[in-house]
């Protein structure tokens, strides 16, 4: 059964959105469903909720320009007011200009070293309760269920909180020692499950679902490709647009208690991406990768680690990657006494490195482990290996049965050397392969994968709908967007234009006298 435009009150009572186990009534089409419930899909979801920011009267934005612009319409909540006009001329480390608003409003001057209260408050406001899904693998809070607990975040903690809910004051209830600003991993995704709960999302969310096919059933197009079509065709075509459309199928499966998967098929009128950008490991694409000793995610390699399986080992571990988590890598090898052989494509003097834009005072590991990149570095003279080797400007050109690998400088010079395994660490892929053409057709150049830097999803700056793809949102990662402190935009952007269409459409109702309705 269908429902129809005056969605809201409604559709609450369907069973689909109130139960919390499986995906059981296939026939309903949504309005919206979520693919992803990392902090993307959970900050959509509060928003689609009903929740709604305001300019606070208590505070005042340091940017008077942006204030007496919020100023000028107190009365409307942001979700109401014009981003295109709200976000002109603001700077800030995102190319998605409502990110950068967003940011500027919840944390305002953050990039000068404020810590300055978000100039919002929020009000639930139930009328604009727009009905969705969010699906995920995991539980509630995405890939912050996936990380190495033992390292700290790079962001302070404040900086990864969702609206309305002040991590802070999340975390003082949890623990007593607050000393420092950066956080544990594992308290975020903690804090994203209570979020859920106490913002009362939980209804929304299905956990342990596997989203495998997201194909279009209806276009727009179709119906005006019907224009000479005769009167019982055309009857039809209004019938159907009286109602939600069926644009989207999605379909996946979802793991229950005794681990069977249980087989799903959903119906939406909108999609929403919220899938990150690590579930696809990048890979060398070498000879041997696929051995074993071969690891591709920090998780992998602490499993290993604690089940003990390096443990004593004499062989180093090859850690290949120059980033934050090939960091992690060797600070948790270093960390167990297990030698390390860091190799990396890049010069250490190279200013691109994440280790020169973070200050040395606040990521004190970080740069423990730049200074032995810089200061370790192996010498052909001495042919020995120390608990850590750094080998710039190197890349691996083969891993062999025997445990070996092959390395090869700048130079075209190779060496050989004995692992107790290895750890590649060079970055992560979104994986869209339940779209067509794995998504790639979205993206800024529509021949190459979907990337977070080099390639995002195409959209529009202020809906975040695709550009290629009509009723299809993404935010996040996806586009551009990877610190949580940027992609709370995309919500905001995606909630403004479904509920902007949610009213036109009410206002036709209204018009036509209000004969759309229930089937
Ligand atoms: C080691 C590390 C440290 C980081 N530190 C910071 C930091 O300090 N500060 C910061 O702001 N950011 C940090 N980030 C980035 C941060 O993880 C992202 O900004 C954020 O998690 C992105 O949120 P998201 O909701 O868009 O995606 P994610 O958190 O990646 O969540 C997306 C979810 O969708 C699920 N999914 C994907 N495909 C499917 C499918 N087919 N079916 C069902 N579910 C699917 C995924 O499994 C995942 O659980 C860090 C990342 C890493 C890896």
């Amino acid at each position: 059964q269908y429902f129809g435009d005056n969605l809201g009150q409604k559709v609450k009572a369907m069973p689909l959105v109130e139960e919390t186990s499986l995906l059981e009534d296939s026939s309903v089409t949504l309005p919206v469903v979520i693919i992803g419930n990392g902090p993307s899909g959970i900050c959509l979801s509060y928003m689609l909720s009903g929740y709604r920011p305001y300019l606070s009267s208590e505070t005042i934005h340091p940017n008077t320009i942006l204030h007496s612009k919020l100023e000028e319409a107190r009365h409307l909540s942001i979700v109401d007011q014009d981003l295109e006009y709200l976000s002109e001329g603001l700077e800030g480390r995102s190319s998605n200009p409502v990110a950068v608003l967003f940011d500027t409003l919840l944390h305002p001057d953050a990039d000068f070293g404020y810590d300055y209260p978000s100039i919002l408050h929020w009000k639930l406001e139930q009328h604009h309760y727009i009905p969705h899904l969010v699906l995920g693998k995991g539980p509630p809070g995405g890939a912050w269920h996936n990380m190495e607990g033992s390292m700290l975040t790079i962001s302070f903690g404040n900086w990864m909180e969702l609206p309305g809910l002040k991590f802070k004051d999340w975390i003082s209830s949890k623990r007593r020692n607050l000393k420092g600003d950066r956080v544990m991993p594992e308290e975020i995704a903690r804090y994203y499950k209570h979020y859920v709960k106490v913002m009362g999302l939980q209804k929304n969310f299905r956990e342990n679902t596997y989203i495998t096919s997201v194909s279009r059933l209806y276009r727009d197009q179709d119906e005006n490709d019907s224009q000479d079509s005769d009167i019982s065709t055309k009857h039809l075509q209004t019938e159907k647009s009286k109602f939600i459309k069926r644009n989207w199928e999605i379909r996946g499966y979802q793991r229950i208690a005794d681990g069977s998967h249980v087989p799903f098929c959903l119906f939406a009128e909108n999609v929403a991406l919220a899938t990150g950008t690590l579930d696809s490991p990048a890979h060398l694409k070498i000879e041997g990768e696929d051995f074993p000793f071969v690891f591709h995610s920090m998780p992998e390699f602490g499993a290993a680690i604690s089940k003990g399986k390096l443990h004593g080992k004499v062989d180093p571990v090859l850690i290949v990657g120059s980033g934050l988590t090939a960091a992690d890598a060797v600070l948790c090898a270093y960390n167990n006494n297990i030698p390390v052989i860091h190799v990396f494509r890049r010069r250490v003097t190279d200013p691109s490195l994440i280790f020169k834009q973070l200050p040395k005072k606040l990521y004190p590991e970080y740069h423990k482990v730049y200074h032995m990149m810089c200061t370790k570095i192996y010498s052909a003279d001495s042919n020995l290996l120390s608990d850590y080797t750094s080998f710039p400007e190197h890349h691996v050109l083969s891993f062999k049965s025997d445990m070996k690998c092959i390395l090869q400088s700048i130079s075209g010079l190779k060496k050989i050397f004995k692992l107790s395994a290895a750890v590649v660490l060079i970055g992560s892929h979104p994986n869209l392969s339940f779209l067509k053409e794995q998504g790639c057709y979205l993206g800024h150049n529509s021949s190459q994968p979907i990337t977070c830097k080099g390639n995002p999803v195409e959209i529009d700056a202020y809906t975040y709908e695709c550009v290629k793809e009509a009723n299809l949102f993404a935010l996040g990662p996806l586009v551009g967007d990877n610190f949580v402190r940027f992609l709370k935009g995309g919500a905001l952007g995606v909630t403004r234009c479904l509920a902007t269409r949610q009213k036109k459409k009410q206002h036709l109702i209204v018009e036509r006298g209000g004969e759309d309705g229930v089937a």
